[in-house]
């Protein structure tokens, strides 16, 4: 079902208009020279078409939102042009598909704390916002590790106080484990010194012998006081963050944790949009089988911005905790080697049930013991229920597995969307559970493409900055600068294509976008700098000038 291709009417319009402008070109001037009238050229540039051959032209024609031609400097004579862009030389590709990713509309008591990088901060944003929202309501945020803060230590109780005493707040740390509230925060929770600790949690005191506003674990007996957020906080909210994409060249993403409702969210949204927005498909889980079943019915209906995506199924967990599911215990950790997540014979029936409901996956699948039982399970699936182009895929394929896994993948067309970004921001994770060759070779591109596995490569958004991915992808780099298993490098080329086409084909969209070529949407973006002669050292520094979508100018930096 889901392999039904979309009927295209902006693509049927540009054949008919194409068609009548040639006709009517031709027989008024008679001669073989007929200049066709367009939207837009681009030209004088560095086009990265990512056509089978990795074809570098200079110039790009679009009308109706479609790519038209793409060529050298002499195809522009052959247009006439509502508007002409001189490229300056620069690099144009095709914007970025973020496969796996994660946007989120946030109430407007929310600070984003991921990239905070000190306690100080955290008081300037606090005291912004309470200069928006007023006092006594309450702030939330989320993001913040003290691994990245100058103080290197956690913000405390007597930090958030110094901020806003009159709000209660709750700011919870990086992985959802922990977080620290002020001191409005525990006495309207009624926590003092006197509160028993709770099963499973902590209420941490500090040297001092006093509450120091840190909760492990149990953060709910604060949280749940956060009054709910409006539908129409998150709407606005949810523009925003999916309009910040433009700016970072993702033109495309699959947001790979969404319910049916959302969907309806993002419907309402893309139909009443005031700023331009991303193409998106959703993944939903399958906690809901009759919501995503009633859904199904419109697979195929979405439109040239929003579609359903694929199922997704959790297999195991992370490398927080560390949860993944792997063949080897974990370094230090006993026998312990993470854990599945559900038991293995309902995983199986689940991934049996989605696949004869006719549903394409996207599955979770982190650590080896993961990846070698979904494999597994798909396989037999796949041979007991046979599907052509069935698509599914693998999120994250963050540890090596055997090699006979990676056969059993190609064999049966088992694809990946991959974040080598981890390699970067997770390495100190990484480097404190896993050591040898499954240390060196984590997250790995060369292996799986030399297999011939289709691979992707997307951010989970740590950080959903594609730059990150890249530079990891092209020199296995973490964070310190340390080389894992440079055996795993791809190329610039491999890279690019993977953050583009190859996110295209895992929707099913390959013939629509993800590639500069005649008849695809016309979204793509110009950067400051060339990706294919940089020095790998300065990709992290590379910006994005200009998007495009649908042939319409969405974002411009500033800087140019
Ligand atoms: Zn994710």
């Amino acid at each position: 079902m889901l392999t039904t291709k979309r009927v295209r009417p902006a693509a049927l319009a540009f054949v008919a208009g194409c068609l009548l402008a040639a006709c009517s070109q031709d027989n008024s001037s008679n001669t073989p020279t007929t200049v066709t009238e367009v939207d837009l050229v681009l030209t004088n540039g560095k086009v990265l078409t990512v056509d089978d051959s990795f074809s570098i032209h200079d110039t790009v024609v679009v009308d109706d939102g479609l790519i038209v031609a793409t060529g050298d400097s002499a195809l522009a004579a052959q247009y006439r042009a509502d508007e002409t862009v001189d490229l300056g030389g620069k690099l144009l590709m095709p914007g970025f598909n973020d496969s796996h990713t994660h946007i989120r509309g946030r109430p407007l008591r929310y600070i984003e704390l991921g990239g905070v990088s000190s306690i100080a901060e955290i008081q300037e944003l606090i005291r912004d916002k309470v200069e928006l929202i007023g006092e006594g309501e309450w702030i939330t945020g989320y993001g913040w590790s003290e691994d990245e803060l100058d103080e290197g230590r956690r913000p405390l109780r007597a930090d958030l106080d110094a901020a806003a005493p009159n709000n209660p707040i709750i700011l919870t740390r990086a992985g959802g484990h922990s977080a620290v509230v002020n001191s409005l925060a525990l006495q309207l929770a009624d926590v003092t010194l006197d509160t028993p600790q709770p099963d499973g949690g902590v209420i941490e005191r500090g040297d001092d012998g006093e509450l120091n506003g840190i909760i492990r674990e149990r953060q709910g007996i604060v949280g749940s006081l956060v009054p709910d957020s409006t539908y129409d906080e998150i709407i606005a909210s949810l523009e925003i963050n999916l309009n910040a994409l433009l700016e970072l060249g993702i033109t495309s993403i699959t947001d790979a944790s969404k319910t049916p409702a959302d969907y309806e969210m993002f419907e309402e949204l893309y139909a009443n949009a005031d700023l331009p927005l991303p193409r998106s498909a959703l993944q939903f889980q399958w906690h809901d089988p009759e919501a995503i079943l009633a859904l199904n019915q419109r697979v195929g209906e979405g439109n040239e911005f929003l579609k359903p995506g694929p199922i997704k199924v959790f297999a195991d967990g992370g490398f927080t905790g560390p949860a993944a599911f792997t063949l080897v215990p974990y370094l230090g950790q006993g026998e312990y080697r993470g854990y599945l997540n559900m038991g293995e014979g309902e995983l199986v029936t689940l991934l049996n049930e989605i696949h004869d409901a006719g549903f394409q996956m996207g599955i979770h699948a982190i650590g080896d013991a993961a990846i070698v039982l979904v494999v597994n399970t798909l396989a037999d699936t796949l041979e007991r229920n046979p599907r052509e182009d069935h698509r599914h895929y693998l999120n994250h394929f963050s540890m090596r597995p055997p090699d006979l896994t990676m056969e059993l993948m190609s064999d049966h067309e088992i694809h990946i969307t991959q974040q080598p970004n981890f390699t970067y921001t997770l390495e100190g994770r990484y480097s404190a559970y896993l050591d040898g060759w499954r240390l060196q070779h984590n997250n790995p591109l060369r292996s799986p493409m030399d297999h011939g596995i289709t691979v992707a490569i997307s951010s989970d958004i740590l950080p959903i900055g594609p730059m990150v991915g890249i530079y990891a992808a092209v020199t296995r780099k973490g964070m310190t600068g340390t080389v894992y298993g440079p055996d795993e490098a791809i190329t610039m080329e491999e890279a690019i294509r993977a953050y583009t086409l190859t996110g295209a084909y895992l929707n099913f969209d390959e013939e629509e976008k993800g590639s500069l070529e005649p008849g695809k949407f016309a979204d793509m973006i110009l950067l400051s700098d060339d990706l294919l002669t940089i020095d790998p050292e300065r990709i992290m520094d590379v910006q994005v000038e200009k998007t495009w979508i649908g042939g319409e100018l969405v974002y411009e930096s500033s800087a140019i």
